[in-house]
């Protein structure tokens, strides 16, 4: 089976990928090794700078069902619960053009995955997974465990943090962190009568943090809790089980520490992040999302970063027309996509690891200094995100009358 570009991996970034392709016109064949297409039941946090790029791609009413809008990103102090600052969404709407969202993952990638499929141009194969590939020059080739050869143009590699094309590529490890994430649903009725639904709560403490906010309509709680495991520090082989996670928290506040109740003790996912790269590409063959990028979720950037992956791929691979692609028409076209995206995916990567240690500070006279930071910090004040969220379509934000938010 011949296409223009096969995928390999169908989480957000291969799906997404793979619709921006499709619906360009681009005739795309995805390989998942999974029986089915799934994410787990938690949420995700998408900001400006990612639903303004699936508006301007045309994809955005079709997934924006699903999404929740919260009118604040709250901080917060996880030992006193002292309210530390917030950013104001109505005003970041108005100043990157489009409004910080947060969503189930599932359902983001089921409406990314229905949404390639009407394209008419996306094939998805489940149960497909990729063991070998080959770099032919005039076009790839991938092998599959089901004994299956897909011929293509390009191939793209969206296949994770543990991504076997880079492995075979760059052979770097990925770098653990010795924190790991508890995540958890809980359903709305279960939810404490006050807590404010509209708001995206971060919770900071001592080596650890917690975020709340609501998905579905508020139908659910979504909840994330971060912390550094004693038994990774002490080199146990068996860390950052629940008990540590009890342990941890024992003694937060009391919103943060009941919180801990609607988590999924079944697992938790050790945090770690791959070393920014200076190239996505080699020959006919690109890396996406995580496979390219895996980053710290301290920016809550990573799948959205992954998106915008696709969107730039899509932008240049489109216009090369019918195949076969010359080698320099694909290098023409690696070329616009590591200008779009190298430099900023790799400063996301290293702005959340910087993100992490600021949150976790864990010595007393750190604390003091990293709350007063956050209460004296103008919320109005764009400079640390604007590389991020930007471009400003609104130089007129931040708002003028901040008087009553501001007191909260
Ligand atoms: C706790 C936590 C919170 C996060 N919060 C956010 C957030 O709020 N916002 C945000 O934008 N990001 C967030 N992220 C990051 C985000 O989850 C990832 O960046 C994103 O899911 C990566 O998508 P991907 O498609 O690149 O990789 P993956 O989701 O890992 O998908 C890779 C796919 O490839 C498949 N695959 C692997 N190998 C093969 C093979 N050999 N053959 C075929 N298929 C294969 C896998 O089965 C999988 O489906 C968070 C991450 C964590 C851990």
């Amino acid at each position: 089976m011949h296409s223009q570009v096969i995928i390999t991996g169908g989480g957000i970034g291969g799906i997404g990928a793979a619709l921006m392709l499709g619906r360009r016109g681009v005739q795309v064949t995805l390989l998942e090794r999974e029986p089915e297409l799934t994410e787990g039941g938690f949420g995700l946090q998408l900001g400006p700078n990612i639903t303004r790029m699936l508006k301007q791609e045309g994809v955005f009413d079709s997934i924006a069902g699903g999404m929740v809008f919260p009118k604040r990103l709250a901080f917060r102090n996880a030992t006193t619960g002292e309210f530390l600052n917030f950013l104001d969404c109505d005003d970041m709407e108005r100043r990157y053009g489009s409004r910080y969202a947060v969503m189930h993952r599932n359902d983001l990638l089921q409406a990314l995955a229905q949404g390639a499929r009407a394209t008419g141009n996306v094939t998805i194969l489940n149960s497909e997974k990729v063991v070998d590939f080959t770099d032919h020059g005039d076009h790839v080739s991938v092998a599959t465990d089901t004994g299956k050869t897909f011929t293509g143009e390009v191939l793209l590699a969206a296949d994770g943090i543990h991504s076997r094309v880079r492995r075979q590529w760059v052979g770097d490890a990925v770098v653990p962190t010795g924190y790991v994430a508890y995540r958890g649903t809980l359903p709305g009725d279960r939810v404490s009568a006050d807590f404010d639904f509209d708001d995206l709560t971060l919770w900071m403490g001592p080596g650890l943090h917690f975020i709340q906010y609501g998905l579905r309509d508020g139908q659910e709680l979504n909840q994330v809790a971060v912390f550094r495991s004693p038994g990774y520090l002490r080199g146990d082989e068996d860390w950052g089980g629940p008990d540590e996670l009890a342990e941890r928290f024992a003694g937060t506040f009391p919103p943060v520490e009941e919180g801990m109740r609607g988590l999924s003790m079944v697992r938790g996912w050790p945090m770690a992040d791959l070393e920014p790269l200076d190239s996505y590409t080699r020959g006919r063959i690109a890396l996406l999302g995580d496979a390219a990028h895996a980053t710290l979720q301290y920016l809550a950037q990573g799948a959205g970063q992954s998106l915008l992956d696709g969107a730039s791929l899509a932008r240049h691979l489109s216009v090369l027309g019918d195949a076969p692609w010359s080698p320099d028409a694909v290098a023409e076209a690696w070329a616009g996509y590591e200008a779009d995206r190298v430099e900023l995916a790799s400063r996301v990567q290293r702005t959340s690891r910087f993100w992490g240690e600021m949150w976790h500070v864990d010595t007393t006279g750190a604390i003091i200094v990293r709350d007063q930071l956050f209460r004296i910090t103008d919320q109005y004040d764009y400079k640390i995100v604007d590389w991020l969220y930007g471009p400003v379509v609104d130089e007129s934000a931040p708002m003028p009358l901040l008087a009553a938010t501001a007191e909260r």
